[in-house]
């Protein structure tokens, strides 16, 4: 995946219409705040562990969060 194809994916809201589940788990891959070596970030997660990432990385929990409810509303 490039740059490109991320930026335009962030711009669409249906995300939230759109679930996928993990083949492996079954989990629902819905989009949360997420930490890393690298920051917080928003993506998805499942028991298989990190899924995607569909943000850059914040620096602060709390502002990663305002991004998530930004492209969920
Ligand atoms: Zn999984």
């Amino acid at each position: 995946m490039d740059a490109g194809e991320a930026r335009v994916r962030d711009m669409t809201t249906d995300n939230k219409n759109n679930l996928e589940v993990c083949e492996e788990c079954g989990v629902e891959l819905n989009l949360q705040v997420l930490k890393s070596a690298a920051g917080y970030y928003v993506g998805t997660c499942c028991e298989c562990g990190p899924n995607s990432r569909e943000s850059g990385y914040f620096r602060s929990e709390k502002k990663a969060e305002d991004y998530l409810k930004v492209i969920t509303s």
